[in-house]
């Protein structure tokens, strides 16, 4: 898709849980080169619908699509390839590892572990990994953690964390990040750097991102559109400002 058309298209996603609908008839649109915000009250389906999108979760019903193309159900490592990606906390057998040790491990930035290697011998292997840390320490530089290269990734602060999961996405050539909730737990001035990542990634390297959060200055900060669910659904869509003026969304963060 060419930025300002639709890149990723939900069409009547239902995700149950047993009897209960955690999502219910949801349609939105993404539009390429956007940085578009999901909000909602707490229960609403936002991360059920991440998760059905990125392929963590098989829809009950509907059709997601990507370019066009027919991507419902695929699984996460299928996505990945076609630069689609949803951060994940950096999981706890990573984090004795060094921040760029992190970064050096995104599937799909490394090969030096593939069985064909072994035939080309050590010195490619070596080759690799020089550029693979290369573009790890570039990544580090433009997140302005250069200096916690060598931290280990379980010592670094909980913003910090955050950026190394943005920055992980770095390592590919996505074109599309889900973040969830990456604002969270996370004080004012990393929260602040962090908005400032996203936009640069959208305005400098044309990621277009979709981002649940609660933080309404973050969301009003680098989020236009704002999609608001609620029970499953869209209820609206449009500015921060003209979501926080609708009706129906107000009944809804009341009703909570
Ligand atoms: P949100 O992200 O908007 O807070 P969620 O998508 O996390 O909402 O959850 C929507 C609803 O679905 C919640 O009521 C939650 O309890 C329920 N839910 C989520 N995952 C499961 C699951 N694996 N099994 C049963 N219920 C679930």
């Amino acid at each position: 898709a060419a930025p300002g058309e639709h890149m990723i298209v939900v069409e009547d996603v239902h995700k149950h849980f047993g009897g209960f609908h955690a999502v219910d008839g949801a349609t939105l649109e993404i539009t390429k080169g956007s940085v578009t915000g999901l909000i909602g009250p707490n229960g609403a389906g936002k991360t059920t619908l991440f998760n059905v999108i990125a392929g963590v979760l098989p829809p009950t019903s509907g059709k997601v699509t990507m370019d066009g193309e027919d991507i419902t159900g695929l699984p996460p490592h299928e996505l990945f390839h076609k630069g689609l990606l949803r951060t994940f906390q950096i999981a706890h057998e990573f984090s004795s590892m060094t921040c760029r040790e992190n970064l050096m491990m995104v599937p799909g930035g490394q090969s030096g572990e593939a069985l064909w290697n072994t035939w080309f011998g050590r010195k490619r292997i070596a080759d690799e990994e020089r550029a693979l840390r290369a573009k790890a320490d570039e990544v580090l530089e433009f997140l302005t953690i250069e200096h916690l290269a060598d931290h280990k990734a379980g010592q670094v602060s909980g913003g910090q964390k955050k950026l190394l999961e943005l920055g992980r996405t770095m390592m590919v050539d996505a074109k599309i990040v889900f973040l969830d909730e990456v604002g969270a737990g996370v004080n004012r001035t990393l929260l602040m750097t962090i908005a400032d990542t996203i936009l640069r990634l959208n305005k400098e390297r044309g990621y277009t991102f979709v981002v649940i959060e609660h933080d309404m200055d973050f969301i009003g900060k680098i989020c236009d559109p704002v999609i608001c669910m609620a029970e499953g659904r869209v209820l609206a869509q449009g500015t921060l400002d003209e979501i926080k003026a609708n009706e129906h969304v107000i009944e809804a963060y009341l009703g909570t």
